[in-house]
């Protein structure tokens, strides 16, 4: 990919936040807000009813795939457990696909949930377990999860928003997780506070920037690889994700020479067109030529690496989904015979399973692809 992160865009990149709403910075949940856009169902009508049938069958995830040669998505040996302990964080991003906050409380992992994944887990051949919400350190088995993970010598992966680890029932995390090996995977959407604070609230930029400090101080971010600091960037605004290896040079320039703050790598993922970032898709008029880019910019190479093809992701309440994308649009994984639930996995029914798709996968085989490790293409 030669492009710079300023190209692929149907608005000019934020770097200067032209084009970027400048309304309120902070939003809440759009289930807080009681908008039928809360609802996965009308989600999935808002993205099918859009017109963009001048692309032909294209439009169609399934179809492109096999105009493009390859075949329809199957599961394949599950690598990564991910883990979605709940919506509760601390924060409410504009672009958040999980609709999370400070009132989704109610949403949240149990005990016996979480030790239902831990025997779970055992049946299958994972190397990586990936918790992830909401923020995930706010569930109170949180600590449980990682501690039983790491006793299996699984490689865990904290997906860390930054300013939860201000809270005070926080402040030891950075050295526990550093004494675990737990990888911290860090969303910081910009090296720079204008851009982060219009994603994610003002006065988050800063936070972040202390939380980092500790995370350093902790022995993140120093070529450890048992204490690996890794950055998350979305973009900010209806464009896709840049080039992940000039990012990466920019974004280490950037925090070192104004913060002093050191990062081991950082990733680039492409917004997913649902839950607050439909919303706001929806709001500024921008969601059929984001759909459209994210169609015109399919890339047949991401297909192999797709996250959907080694994981198998499961939410609070222990169902079973092909990835977090699908979990929060209600799919479940497609195996009639197969119990969808933590609480009773039948790994071998599991396996193989067609991938449940739609609209919104061309948001992951867009331009350089996008999972939760990053660009794939
Ligand atoms: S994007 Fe992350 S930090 Fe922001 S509200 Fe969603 S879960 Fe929380
Ligand atoms: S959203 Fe992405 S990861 Fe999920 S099923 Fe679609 S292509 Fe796979």
């Amino acid at each position: 990919m030669s492009e710079t992160h300023e190209a692929r865009s149907v608005q000019p990149f934020a770097s200067d936040l032209s084009g970027v709403d400048a309304g309120p910075k902070r939003t809440t949940s759009l289930q807080s807000r009681r908008l039928p856009l809360a609802a996965p169902e009308e989600q999935m009508r808002v993205l099918g009813s859009v017109d963009l049938s001048r692309f032909g069958g294209l439009v169609d995830f399934d179809k492109a795939v096999e105009a493009s040669g390859g075949e329809r998505l199957r599961a394949g040996d599950v690598k990564i457990f991910q883990i979605n302990v709940g919506k509760l964080c601390n924060m409410a991003c504009r672009h958040c696909h999980v609709d999370a906050g400070p009132d989704r409380w109610r949403e949240s992992m149990d005990e016996a949930t979480a030790r239902a994944c831990v025997r779970a887990l055992d049946l299958t051949g994972a190397h990586t377990v990936d918790l992830t919400g909401g923020a995930p350190e706010l569930n109170p088995h949180f600590r449980f999860l990682v501690e039983e993970s790491v006793a299996r010598g699984k490689h865990v992966i904290d997906r860390c928003n930054l300013t939860v680890l201000l809270l005070h029932r926080c402040r030891d995390l950075p050295e526990w997780l550093a004494e675990r090996g737990v990888e911290v995977v860090c969303s910081l959407p910009h090296h720079r506070q204008r851009n982060t604070d219009a994603q994610r609230g003002d006065g988050t930029f800063a936070k972040s920037i202390e939380a980092l400090r500790r995370l350093n101080n902790a022995g993140y971010g120093q070529g450890d690889p048992e204490k690996v600091l890794t950055l998350v960037v979305n973009p900010v605004g209806a464009v896709l994700a840049g080039n992940q290896c000039s990012m990466e040079a920019e974004w280490r320039s950037g925090l070192e020479s104004n913060h002093g703050i050191s990062f081991d790598r950082l990733i680039a993922l492409n917004n997913m067109p649902i839950s607050r970032f439909l919303e706001w898709l929806q709001s500024n008029g921008n969601l059929e030529s984001y759909l459209e880019l994210l169609v015109n910019s399919f890339n047949p190479a991401t297909l192999s690496e797709l996250m959907c093809r080694n994981t198998l992701s499961i939410g609070w309440d222990g169902a079973i989904y092909d990835c977090d994308f699908n979990q929060m649009l209600g799919l479940s994984s497609a195996v009639p015979t197969a119990p969808m639930n933590i609480r009773n996995l039948d790994i071998d029914a599991l396996a193989g399973r067609k991938i449940v798709t739609g609209r919104h996968c061309f948001g992951c085989t867009a331009g350089a692809g996008s999972s939760c490790g990053g660009a794939l293409g």
